[in-house]
C-alpha cells in the first residue's frame, strides 16, 4: 500500500502561523509534505516554508471550516482556534491534532483543573468563582483564605490571566470573568515534560526539562535539559505526564507543566496540546524533535525512539523593554561567535517589550556549561528598535 509520503495530494492544514508553526514547517519541508497555513497576520513567521498561506481568522468557525475542508489532517500551534470547527471537521473524517475534545478541555483553565480533579491527577486545590464579585465577597467574609493564585478561565493573555493575590486590594486590576482561586504552591522547580502520543496510543516522552522564569516578565527565560533532578523524580515526572496523556487521550503532542514543591510533591500545573517552548531545544539536543514527532503523528508514521544526544540550554530572545517598532539586532556578530550555539530567529518584523523574537540553543559538556553559553549569547544580542525608545 502506498503511504502518505508517496501521495502528492496529501496536505495538512496548520492553524496559526507563529514561530511554532515555522519550526513545524522546517520538519515538513524535510519530508516534502504539503502544509497550508492560516493566520490573521500578514507578517506571520510561518509564511515562509508554507505551500500556501492564507491571511484569516482561525477563531472564526466558517473561515476554519473552509480553510481545512480539503485537508487530510489539521494541526494547531495555538489553543485559541475555533474548536467547534475542529469538531465539525472530525465529523467529516478529518483528524485533528489535538482532537477537538482535548482542546476544549485545555482551552479553559477551569475545565482543565476540573478534569485533573475528576481523574485524580495530582494538582493544587482550587475553588471556582463565577465572577470577581463573588471572589471578593469570599475574601471579605474570610471563606477564601489568602494568599492564593487567581487564574482567569479563558482570555488570559501575556501574563494577565494569572496573579498571586495577597489581599483584597490585589483583586482591583483583575480581568472580569469566571475564575479560579488556586492554592499557592511553594515551588522548588518548574519542570516541563513534552511527549507525543500517536493515533494507536503509543507514547514517546522527551527528557524532563527545567524551566527558569524571568523575574519580572512572568515568562520562561531559560530551559535546561536534562533537569537537575534525581533519576527517581525524573521518572515520576515522566510517569505523571504519561498518565495525563492517557487520561485525556491526546493525539499529537502534549506539554505537561509540572511543579515540584519544596515538600517534594509533584503537581501538574497546566497542559498545552501543541509544540511548546520547553521543547524547542529538542531540535539540537535529541535525535528527533518535538516538531518531528508531531509531523510523524499527523502522517501516521512511527514515532521516533527518543535519545538525548547532549546537554542543552535554551534562552528565549525577547524584545528589550522600552523598544517598540521595526526590529534591530544589536551585537549579532559577537553573539554568533559563542561556541556551540544555534540561533533561531522567528522573522517578526516588529519588536515590543518581552515579545518572543527568537531563541538560542546552546549545548555543552554539562548543563552548567550549556546554560553559561546560552546566557552569554543572550547578553550579547540586544533586540531593539530605532523607531521608539
Ligand atoms: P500561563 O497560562 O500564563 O502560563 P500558568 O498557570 O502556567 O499560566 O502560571 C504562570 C506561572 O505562575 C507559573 O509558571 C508559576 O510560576 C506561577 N504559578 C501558577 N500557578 C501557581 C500556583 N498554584 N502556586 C504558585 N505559583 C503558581
Amino acid at each position: 500500500m502506498n503511504h502518505i509520503l508517496s501521495n502528492k495530494n496529501f496536505n495538512i492544514a496548520l492553524l496559526g502561523g507563529g514561530q511554532l508553526g515555522k519550526m513545524f514547517l522546517a520538519e515538513a519541508r524535510k519530508l516534502d509534505i504539503c502544509i497550508n497555513v492560516l493566520d490573521p497576520s500578514a507578517d506571520a513567521p510561518a509564511q515562509l516554508g508554507a505551500n500556501h498561506f492564507q491571511q484569516g481568522d482561525f477563531k472564526d468557525f466558517d473561515t476554519v471550516l473552509k480553510f481545512c475542508s480539503e485537508s487530510n489532517a489539521v494541526v494547531i500551534e495555538i489553543e485559541t482556534v475555533n474548536v467547534d470547527a475542529l469538531e465539525a471537521l472530525e465529523k467529516r473524517g478529518v483528524p485533528c491534532f489535538p482532537p477537538s475534545r482535548v482542546l476544549r478541555i485545555i482551552q479553559n483553565k477551569i475545565r482543565q483543573k476540573t478534569f485533573f480533579k475528576e481523574k485524580n491527577i495530582s494538582s493544587s486545590s482550587f475553588i471556582i468563582y463565577k465572577n470577581l464579585k463573588s471572589l471578593r465577597h469570599s475574601i471579605s467574609n474570610g471563606s477564601q483564605s489568602l494568599p492564593f493564585v487567581w487564574k482567569i478561565g479563558e482570555g488570559g493573555y501575556d501574563g494577565f490571566g494569572v496573579k498571586v493575590i495577597k489581599n483584597e486590594k490585589d483583586t482591583e486590576d483583575l480581568l472580569e470573568g469566571e475564575c479560579i482561586a488556586e492554592s499557592l504552591v511553594d515551588i522548588e522547580k518548574e519542570i516541563g515534560v513534552v511527549l507525543a502520543r500517536d493515533t494507536k496510543g503509543e507514547i514517546r516522552v522527551f527528557p524532563p526539562v527545567e524551566m527558569e522564569f524571568h523575574a519580572n516578565a512572568n515568562q520562561v527565560e531559560f530551559v535546561i535539559c536534562p533537569s537537575d533532578i534525581s533519576e527517581e523524580i525524573s521518572n515520576k515526572c515522566k510517569d505523571l505526564a504519561i498518565s495525563v496523556a492517557e487520561s485525556i487521550e491526546v493525539q499529537g503532542l502534549l506539554a505537561v507543566e509540572l511543579f515540584i514543591s519544596k515538600k517534594g510533591e509533584i503537581l501538574v500545573n497546566e497542559l498545552a496540546p501543541r509544540p511548546h517552548n520547553s521543547g524547542h531545544l529538542t531540535i539540537e539536543a535529541c535525535n528527533v524533535s518535538q516538531f518531528d514527532q508531531l509531523l510523524r503523528c499527523t502522517c501516521k508514521l512511527p514515532l521516533g525512539k527518543i535519545e538525548l544526544l547532549t546537554n542543552a540550554a535554551m534562552a528565549n530572545l525577547v524584545g528589550e523593554p522600552g523598544y517598540h517598532g521595526s526590529v534591530e539586532f544589536i551585537g549579532l556578530k559577537d553573539a554568533l561567535q559563542v561556541h556551540r550555539t544555534t540561533l533561531h530567529l522567528y522573522g517578526k518584523s516588529q519588536t515590543r517589550p518581552f515579545r518572543k523574537m527568537g531563541h538560542v540553543t546552546a549545548t555543552g559538556r554539562n548543563i552548567i556549561d550549556a546554560r553559561k553559553r546560552a546566557k552569554e549569547f543572550k547578553s550579547l544580542l540586544k533586540i531593539q528598535s530605532r523607531d521608539h525608545k
